[in-house]
């Protein structure tokens, strides 16, 4: 029996981190964040419907989207937010549901790993069996926003204070895995929690 499940948490807590723990151990993964990349490419029909909602201003001179620029947009503003989300979640859920039934029926991975930041928020979990939900305590997300893309405190705050709250996604959760201390711990976690799937 194949399983799928969601791995969501908050940010910066550790989801890619994991995931790459999972992948050595033989899981297969499917990145809800690079699906939003590609959702999102060049000429896209969904690019078409964020420049006609935010503007052409958001998109680059080569014609991409100008990501930084409308992430500033929408962490800091949440009727944006709420807008960019009607746009890309719907594709995004029904390409992940796709790849889900892809590896089903074509690969011989046991588990399928389902990598999505807004996996709760999106209405997703009804597309997994279980769900995995990653934490760390605020002042050490603060601190990877600062290290791993240079935000400062306060715009670390506003990050955080735009999603849902850690607390809430944990009582959706199956299995927490605490990220708050080192790689090697974090590691040992995921290897046991992998070892009862075995
Ligand atoms: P996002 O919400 O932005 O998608 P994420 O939840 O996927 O982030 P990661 O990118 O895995 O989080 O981790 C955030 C940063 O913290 C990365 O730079 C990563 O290398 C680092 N990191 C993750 N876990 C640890 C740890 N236990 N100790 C030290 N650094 C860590």
């Amino acid at each position: 029996m194949k399983k799928v499940i969601g791995l969501t948490g908050g940010i910066a807590c550790g989801k890619t981190t994991v995931s790459n723990i999972l992948r050595k151990l033989g899981a297969v993964i499917i990145d809800a964040d690079k699906l939003s990349r590609e959702v999102v490419s060049k000429g896209s029909p969904t690019l078409n419907e964020i420049v006609f909602e935010f503007g052409a201003s958001f998109l680059l001179e080569n014609g991409e989207l100008n990501r930084k620029k409308l992430a500033q947009l929408v962490f800091s503003n949440s009727e944006a937010l709420k807008k960019l989300n009607q746009i890309i979640h719907p594709i995004i859920g029904q390409k992940i549901k796709n790849e889900i039934k892809w590896n089903k029926e074509n690969t011989n991975y046991h588990v399928i790993i389902v990598d999505a930041a807004l996996l709760i928020e999106s209405n997703l979990i009804k597309l997994v069996d279980e769900l995995w939900v990653v934490t760390a305590s605020e002042a050490i997300q603060i601190k990877r926003l600062n290290e791993r893309d240079g935000l400062s405190e306060s715009e670390a705050r506003l990050r955080i204070s735009n999603q849902m709250t850690l607390e809430k996604k944990k009582k959706f959760a199956n299995k927490i895995i605490d990220n708050s201390a080192s790689l090697e711990r974090l590691s040992e976690i995921v290897e046991s929690l992998w070892k009862e799937y075995k």
